[in-house]
């Protein structure tokens, strides 16, 4: 059996770390990029992951709950459901359970997140046939470290190796948004970046294990070039769309109803919020707590915790500058060729918000960074922001009572999108009324102040390089202003 096989499975909780090396491991799909791209970083250093087909199974999904959940609880759910009945009919009694593991990373702090695992252990000790199958995970209460799950020298690896990766599926993301809107053949964009994936995953398998990340940044700025010659430089630049919100809804094509492929129908060009974020936000808060504990330490002359403490925030500080650094070496390089939109600095999102006393990071959760980014997204001449949620999700009900009276002041065109998989009649005219309204925002603003605004910028490296390096400045590319 597969749980005892994997020693003391913890049935209190249901979910337990072990070491899941020589097991299928089972990501649900999210970001289409970010989840292929991390089930490479699996396999290279020796986990068989794969990603389960999604949404197929969200009826199922639908059945097993009562309603009350989180929207992206019952998409998962379906998924592994409709994962593991599949395997059974298509395998019959060659059908192991033991042989697979459910991986469902969770969060601590005020958010139902971290229960999804545990209530889908619920739900899936219900089938008979499906007790034995481990749920596993890691969690943002360390950082999403892996040490648990796998040897420490491996773990070690696919810290490393993951964040680069999804630092690149981010980048990969941008290019699309920024080429497929202007693309001079339609679905060459499409067709491009699914073989661009295929190499990006065969690279992060063969030589990910070594940690020699210069292949892996080589074929993003080939991406990035290539991509950049499918933009019909004669199309007129459109308004440019932010979508903030909840990370699972936002960037998970069929819960969000394909929101990017729709606002581009709809004339607009947009920039979800990256992947990269939120895991810069956990070691942002994390490296925040530490201090906050060693200066309280330190108040109350606690030698002994100041000792403890210390070394702990230090490496802290270390992976938040190493993530900083590893997002620039690579945005730098996609950067070169073609204009997409750059990450924001956590820091740089607290600091909006405490000047604005808006919200504080010590509430927790995402909604300091959509509204943090949102924010961010007027100063940099988004024309509009579409907040893209599973209704009643909690921060993103915050996010909404902040966002909408606060961009109404700014003139910043604005739209709530919940989602809980019915399909809303009014949401394409919801969607409509607001394109018009980002369309005159850009309009207004280039009668009034930036008159290059409609032009493409594309950076052509390899004829010219600015004084910088070769990474031009987005202020002096007509890119937004
Ligand atoms: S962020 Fe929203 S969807 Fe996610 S667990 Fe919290 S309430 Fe649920």
């Amino acid at each position: 059996m597969g749980a005892s096989n994997n020693g003391n499975f913890d049935r209190l909780t249901g979910v337990k770390q072990f070491d899941v090396t020589g097991k299928v491991l089972l990501i649900p799909d999210m970001a289409p990029f970010a989840a292929r791209a991390l089930a490479a970083c699996f396999r290279a250093v020796g986990v068989n992951a794969r990603i389960m087909k999604t949404y197929d199974g969200l009826a199922l999904g639908k059945e097993f709950t009562s309603g009350k959940e989180c929207f992206p609880c019952q998409v998962t759910l379906g998924d592994i459901l409709s994962f593991l009945k599949g395997e059974k009919e298509r395998l019959g009694p060659a059908f192991k359970p033991e042989r697979y593991v459910y991986f469902l990373p969770e969060a601590d702090g005020p958010c139902r997140f971290g229960m999804y695992n545990k209530m889908q252990r619920l739900v899936l000790d219900r089938f008979e046939e499906f007790r034995d199958v481990p749920i596993t995970y890691v969690s943002t209460r360390n950082s999403y470290s892996a040490d648990a799950i796998m040897p420490p020298k491996a773990s070690s690896i696919f810290r490393k190796l993951s964040y680069a990766a999804i630092i690149i599926a981010d980048i990969m993301d941008r290019t699309v948004w920024r080429v497929r809107p202007y693309e001079i053949r339609q679905g060459i964009t499409d067709s491009f970046m699914e073989k661009a994936l295929a190499a990006v995953m065969e690279e992060i398998e063969e030589s990910g294990a070594s940690l020699k990340l210069k292949k892996l940044n080589d074929l993003t700025e080939d991406i990035a070039s290539t991509a950049a010659t499918f933009i019909d430089t004669r199309k007129p630049r459109r308004p440019i769309i932010g979508i903030v919100g909840e990370i699972y809804v936002r960037t998970h094509p069929d819960s969000n109803q394909q929101i990017a492929r729709l606002v581009e129908r709809l004339g607009g060009e947009v920039v979800i919020a990256s992947i990269a974020e939120w895991i810069n936000y956990i070691t942002y808060d994390m490296a925040r707590d530490q201090k906050r504990l060693l200066r309280l330490a330190w108040l109350n002359r606690d030698f002994a915790s100041v000792r403890e403490l210390a070394p702990k925030f230090t490496a802290t500080q270390i992976e938040k500058y190493y993530q900083l650094f590893r997002q620039h070496r690579s945005y730098s390089r996609a950067l070169k060729h073609l204009d997409i939109q750059k990450d924001h600095r956590i820091g740089t999102l607290e600091k909006r918000l405490d000047r604005n006393n808006l919200y504080n990071f010590d509430v927790g959760t995402e909604a300091g960074l959509s509204i943090g980014a949102a924010l961010e997204q007027v100063h940099e001449g988004f024309d509009g922001v579409i907040n893209v949620f599973p209704f009643t999700c909690m921060p993103s009900a915050i996010t909404t009572a902040v966002l909408k009276p606060l961009l109404n002041r700014m003139r910043m065109p604005y739209l709530d999108a919940p989602y809980d998989g019915a399909i809303q009649p009014n949401r394409e005219i919801a969607l409509r009324t607001f394109m018009y309204q980002a369309a005159q925002r850009r309009e207004s603003r280039i009668a009034g102040k930036n008159r290059n605004d409609r032009r493409h910028v594309i950076p052509d490296n390899d004829h010219k390089r600015d004084s910088s390096g070769g990474i031009p400045d987005r202020n002096s590319r007509g890119s937004h202003p």
